[in-house]
């Protein structure tokens, strides 16, 4: 975690015990204890640090333990240092146990007085619920009943995996019964969106530079585009992703929370309570539709057969566990409006699919075109575009797109661009994106989490959508061949503004 330019790595976390709801799951495996490791090797895990596992598959801590360390270095993608590896797993317990029952919580209580006596972690907790969405009420009402979250002096924290509801409704009623045994500063909900390097930078290029904030406004920017392509298909994910789509998986959480990183007004302190309540208000100015102002205003639609970097796929409705005629979206692209004085007529334009051309995740903002044509030869609608361009993935890094002259006598016109990479300026520490969300945690910065109402905000603007495709039954579904950009109607989509989309790598 240093940069080149020397800058320091943070403290170490306060001592604590960490207890993982659906420790036999790849989520915990594959990301969660690789992430611990990863923060231990940059000595950001507390020296007093205990884990606990909570399944109900049979296991005991000496199993969980043996697990574990065989799991990690195939996930940690890095060479094992034993005494890292002892610091995360050298107090390891296991519980094994249904977690809707009571019992449960009697013996996750035993063994926290256990793991607590042995490593001095002073009582402070964090619970992980990292099981499927149907755990995270019944989990987090039995954690509060039970007194195992009661704050006494040491801090209690619950974080909630994602997706946080499935709409409006269900996701207000899962908070409802999170707040009603939880204070709302105990409860983290995550979205690992947030954990990315480059999208923390958005607060930082926007807010630590003089230069870009007096031009981030309806007088300079034309429009914004924020882009998450998968090259993936839905894979071995069928069951999930049937009843879900793009729009759930993506749109409510991700796109949102990019959305307002990038829209939100200056918060005045770098405080999650400042930097959540501008998010709070931006969500709040963003324009609801009606059902027919939605249906216009977006486009669904699914991957037919095609070729995606050369391997042939097949179309969504071919595979396993989908239903053959399924109207489930694996494509959505919405047009945003912003009810404020400093986005008025900006739209925001947001697309997400799978089976596309490649994956690329970036946000793009488009700087209006100089207003007169002062270069004869060159007219001021064939000048280069001016784009900054914010890259998540698979190239993190900022990118501005200019006109600059052609060398040579006369004067021609051609379109150039700067890159920052962060690899060219930044050593990369391993991370697996989960080792900030879980150190803010441990240190009590909600920063990176949403707040009830921002989740909430997130699903309020896309309930129209669901409603609406809801009634129509994929009538207006439309297609896209896998492999390219998706479907001619996101394309017609800007096309009726006069824009059109960037190409995807
Ligand atoms: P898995 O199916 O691999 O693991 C789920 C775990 O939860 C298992 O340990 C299982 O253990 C337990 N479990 C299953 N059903 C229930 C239930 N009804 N109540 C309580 N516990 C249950 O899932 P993942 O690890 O992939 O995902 C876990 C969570 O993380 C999900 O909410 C997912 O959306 C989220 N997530 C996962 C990501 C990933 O890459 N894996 C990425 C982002 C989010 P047992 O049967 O032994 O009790």
């Amino acid at each position: 975690m240093t940069s080149k330019t020397g800058a320091t790595s943070g403290r170490a976390a306060d001592p604590c015990c960490l207890v993982i709801f659906g420790a036999s799951g790849d989520l915990t495996h594959r990301l969660l204890v690789p992430a611990l490791y990863n923060l231990a090797a940059a000595r950001l895990l507390p020296e007093a640090f205990a884990l606990i596992g909570v399944a109900r598959s049979p296991s005991s801590s000496e199993a969980f333990r043996a697990d574990l360390a065989k799991s990690l270095p195939q996930f940690a993608n890095r060479s094992i240092d034993q005494n890292v590896l002892n610091q995360v797993l050298g107090c390891v317990g296991y519980v094994q146990g249904d977690p809707d029952d009571e019992s449960t919580y009697a013996n996750i209580g035993r063994e926290l007085t256990r793991v607590e006596r042995e490593r001095a972690t002073q009582g402070n907790r964090l619970f992980y619920l990292a099981t499927p969405p149907a755990g995270f009420a019944p989990i987090g009402c039995h954690l509060g009943q039970s007194g195992l979250a009661r704050e006494n002096g040491a801090w209690r924290r619950v974080i909630i995996e994602k997706p946080f509801g499935t709409d409006l409704a269900s996701a207000h009623a899962l908070n409802q019964k999170l707040l009603g045994v939880l204070k709302e500063h105990q409860i983290f909900r995550i979205d690992h969106y947030l954990g990315k390097e480059t999208v923390q930078n958005i607060l930082v290029l926007r807010f630590a530079n003089g230069l870009f904030e007096p031009i981030w406004n309806r007088d300079h920017i034309d429009h914004v585009q924020i882009t998450v392509a998968e090259s993936l298909t839905v894979g071995r994910r069928g069951n999930y992703y049937d009843a879900t789509g793009a729009l759930r998986d993506m749109v409510p959480n991700h796109l949102i929370q990019l959305l307002s990183l990038i829209a939100m007004e200056p918060p005045s302190r770098f405080a999650a309570d400042s930097v959540r309540a501008e998010k709070a208000q931006l969500l709040e100015a963003v324009q609801l539709q009606n059902r027919d102002e939605a249906l216009r205003n977006s486009v669904r639609a699914q991957y037919d057969d095609g070729f995606v970097e050369n391997q042939r796929v097949e179309a969504y409705r071919k595979t396993k566990d989908v239903d053959p005629h399924s109207t489930t979206e694996t494509y959505v692209a919405l047009r945003l409006m912003i009810d404020n004085w400093r986005w008025a007529n900006v739209p925001f334009y947001l697309r997400t699919g799978k089976a596309l051309r490649g994956k690329q995740t970036e946000v793009a903002i488009k700087f209006k075109q100089a207003p007169i044509a002062m270069f004869r030869d060159t007219p001021v609608d064939r000048l280069a575009e001016n784009f900054l361009v914010v890259g998540i993935q698979p190239n993190e890094c900022i990118g501005l797109e200019f006109n600059a002259k052609i060398p040579g006598p006369s004067i021609a016109i051609g379109g150039v661009s700067m890159t920052f990479r962060y690899e060219d300026y930044f050593e990369a520490a391993p991370s697996t994106g989960y080792e900030t969300l879980i150190y803010d945690c441990m240190v009590g910065d909600a920063i990176l989490y949403p707040r009830a109402d921002g989740i909430e905000a997130g699903w309020r603007l896309v309930q129209p959508l669901l409603d609406a495709w809801r009634e129509e039954k994929g009538e207006r579904l439309a297609s896209y061949r896998a492999g390219s950009d998706g479907p001619k109607e996101a394309d017609e989509l800007l096309a009726r503004d006069g824009r059109r989309w960037r190409p995807i790598a």
